[in-house]
């Protein structure tokens, strides 16, 4: 959590937005969660963003709305007005798999209709899957745990597979997300052959910290890729909408985490 992107982004946005507001991150241990959401409320914090391994624990603490409550996990907590001095609801949503869907829209992907294939099973491709099936893809998930796959598959409505059925779908797919941890670290193993893409795909790492070597092979092969910053400034975005009621500058937010990226 030291190396969060976020108070980086997020306080470029609060600038921009002119708010005088200012993101802080802190280290939580699960067990404390309760008592650091409490606190944040009692101080008159804005608004919390959770990370792994805290966004399941949320649950227990928040009121979650109907998406978050379906994916079983909470990125975001907003702080509702209380008419005395109690305050109010403690509302948790997962802003996820939206900021996914922006990022694809931003680069010009509508998924309606469209032949998806989400590699992983843990929780951004939950959220990702989830948020894919409601806005009409049609959806292929395989995971390294094939039953992780088969169950995700079963809860948002797609086919679940292995990691050794990527032959067959990585090239019939129109668009290929990678949503697990691979890549995150130069000298990972490579998840897909790169030979399978192809010109017409649309390739997306989840993956933010640095170009994986999934994104090069894919831009090789003449697919068009995108890397995991944009779901990061979006789903951030959509915080901050939460809380303010207002848009955050996305291009703003989107600079200042490159900025950082390169500065690293
Ligand atoms: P997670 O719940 O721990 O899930 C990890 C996933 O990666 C699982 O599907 C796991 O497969 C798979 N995996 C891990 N190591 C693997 C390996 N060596 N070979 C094949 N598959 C492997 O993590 P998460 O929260 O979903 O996050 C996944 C990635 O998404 C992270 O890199 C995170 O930084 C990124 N992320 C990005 C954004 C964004 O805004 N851009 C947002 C959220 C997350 P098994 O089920 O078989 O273990």
């Amino acid at each position: 959590m030291e190396h969060s992107l976020s108070p980086t982004m997020q306080n470029a946005a609060f600038s921009a937005m002119g708010l005088s507001a200012r993101y802080l991150a802190f280290r939580v241990r699960r067990e404390r969660l309760r008592d650091a959401i409490l606190g944040a409320e009692a101080m008159g914090f804005g608004g919390l963003n959770l990370t792994i391994p805290l966004k399941e624990e949320a649950l227990k603490v928040v009121v979650p709305d109907d998406n978050a409550a379906a994916m079983g996990a909470v990125n975001t907590v907003a702080f509702e007005e209380g008419e005395d001095e109690g305050g109010g609801r403690i509302l948790g949503y997962n802003t996820d798999g939206q900021g996914a869907q922006l990022a694809l829209e931003g680069a010009g992907v509508q998924v309606e209709g469209r032949r998806v294939l989400v590699i992983g099973a843990g929780g951004a491709a939950k959220a990702i899957s989830r948020q894919l099936t409601l806005s009409g893809a049609k959806l292929s998930i395989a995971n390294r745990d094939r039953g992780r796959a088969m169950d995700l598959a079963a809860a948002v409505g797609g086919s679940g597979f292995g990691l050794s059925d990527l032959t067959n779908l990585v090239p019939q797919a129109e668009v290929v997300i990678n949503a697990t941890s691979v890549g995150m670290r130069g000298g990972d193993p490579r998840l897909v052959d790169g030979q399978l893409f192809r010109e017409g795909q649309m390739v997306f790492d989840i993956v933010y910290n640095r170009e994986t070597e999934l994104l090069q092979d894919a831009a090789n092969a003449g697919a068009q890729v995108l890397d995991g910053v944009m779901m990061l400034v979006w789903q951030g975005a959509l915080s901050i909408e939460i809380w303010t009621g207002r848009k955050a500058p996305v291009d703003v937010m989107e600079q200042a985490v490159r900025e950082e990226l390169r500065n690293r």
